[in-house]
């Protein structure tokens, strides 16, 4: 058994196994869980009464998840003077299949954030997001239920590589000269330079992930949306490197969209999936103007940030948007939004993005009826219009609820 050095190890339940590229879900598999600065106390409490109810009602007493708490942000930094303790980042890459709430970015100490950190020490690649409408929720646009999309976003590359230089150091003086004497490019001397780096490993990697998902779960096309128009090298790459991906290892399965047209007469054959690409500011009109046409999209990091808000905005959903972030045998799965500090502790805030993020938990550990019964418990609090403040501001004739009785409706739901 797996040994810690500050904490105790899981009482009771089983690990995840991860075995020949498959995952082995026991009947009790110890799950870890960060419940989250702020007002993710309140957030987690809620959550985890709703996780626990869809499990029993979907199994009854055959199956159970064994909650294992590991700390993350101002609780591990109480406890035990670090932010991030060794023992966190150990008990989810041991453990698998890990959950958090929204966690406290320090402010100095030299952590960047600590989602960012989470990502890169455990080279969560794939940001995912799906985005779709729950009947009820106030949404800015006349369909939002035409939109149903999920998103993967390359995690670890592009602007985000965090190779910035300040501008006027030695540093992004020396990078300046640099390119202009043996490059020949020329910069204007006050810049700031950041370094977009883009990579075929990081580029196929995610757009694999994105075709693997769209063909176990009967989605029809993955859009590669980039700027390769402007960006020859480094988007434009991430273009070509997709379709070279999708040629090399999917041949029996994906089809271009000109082969769709070309041999198919635009008639796309059971069990494949169509590869296609857009141009990045098109898609954003695109995701307005033709909604349905849009399955999973399949993004570097910058145009994924974007495209996963303005989104999950469309569909009236920022506050209650779920998101995971996965390597090829660990997945995190967290809260989108921040703490919201101004709430903590007051029962008041919405769980949602919690909930649906463990519906994407339970979905990915293959427990999809249990994900499927919280949705259902989910979508009827919401048309009830039984609502946390935020969707209660919005809704005419909504009942405000409290988070705990929020999570007791979904429950009473399911
Ligand atoms: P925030 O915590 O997301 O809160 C901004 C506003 O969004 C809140 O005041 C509230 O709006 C609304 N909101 C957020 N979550 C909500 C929920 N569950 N239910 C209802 N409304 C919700 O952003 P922030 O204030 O910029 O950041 C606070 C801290 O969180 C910072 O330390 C930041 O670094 C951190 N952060 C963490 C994560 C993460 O862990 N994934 C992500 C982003 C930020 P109203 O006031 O209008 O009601």
């Amino acid at each position: 058994m797996v040994t810690f050095e500050k904490i105790a190890g899981p009482k009771e339940g089983q690990p995840i196994q991860f075995v020949n590229g498959k995952f082995q879900i026991p009947d009790n598999p110890i799950i870890p869980f960060i419940e989250g600065d702020g007002t993710g106390r309140d957030i987690w409490r809620a959550s985890q009464r709703v996780f626990d109810a869809a499990v029993h009602k979907v199994w009854g007493s055959k199956k159970k998840v064994c909650w294992f708490e590991v700390y993350a942000g101002e609780k591990a930094f109480n406890m035990f003077g670090e932010w991030l303790p060794a023992d966190t980042t150990k008990a989810i890459d041991h453990f698998s299949v890990a959950i958090k709430g929204p966690l406290t970015t320090p402010v100095g100490g030299g952590i960047r954030s600590l989602n960012v950190t989470l990502r890169q020490v455990l080279d969560l690649y794939a940001c995912v997001r799906p985005v779709r409408y729950f009947r009820g929720v106030p949404s800015p646009v006349k369909c939002p239920e035409k939109l149903n999309v999920v998103i993967y976003r390359e995690n670890t590359e592009d602007v985000y590589a965090g190779i910035e230089f300040q501008e006027g150091t030695s540093d992004a003086k020396r990078l300046i000269e640099f390119i202009g004497k043996e490059l020949g490019k020329t910069i204007r001397p006050d810049s700031g330079i950041g370094i977009k780096p883009i990579s075929e490993t990081g580029s196929k990697r995610i757009v694999r992930k994105a075709l693997q998902y769209a063909l176990d779960s009967g989605r029809k096309t993955v859009t590669m949306v980039h700027k390769g128009n402007i960006m020859k090298y480094t988007e434009g790459a991430f273009r070509e490197w997709g379709y070279e991906l999708a040629k090399q290892e999917f041949a029996d399965s994906v089809i271009t969209e000109d082969d769709l047209y070309s041999n198919y007469k635009g008639k796309l054959p059971d069990g494949k999936v169509v590869i296609r690409d857009r141009i990045a500011d098109s898609m954003f009109q695109q995701v307005l103007l033709r909604p349905d046409e849009y399955d999973v999209l399949a993004t570097p990091n910058l145009n994924g940030d974007y495209l996963s808000d303005a989104c999950a905005a469309q569909v009236g959903g920022l506050g209650i948007a779920p998101g995971a972030n996965i390597s090829d045998r660990v997945g995190l799965f967290e809260a989108t939004h921040g703490t919201a500090p101004k709430y903590a502790d007051q029962d008041v805030i919405n769980p949602g993005s919690v909930i649906l993020s463990g519906v994407m938990m339970f979905d990915y550990i293959g427990w999809k009826d249990v994900g499927q019964a919280i949705i259902q418990g989910l979508e009827r609090t919401i048309a009830q219009k039984r609502v946390t403040y935020d969707f209660h501001r919005l809704m005419e004739g909504a009942t405000k609820l409290k988070t705990s009785e929020f999570a007791g409706a979904i429950i009473e739901n399911m």
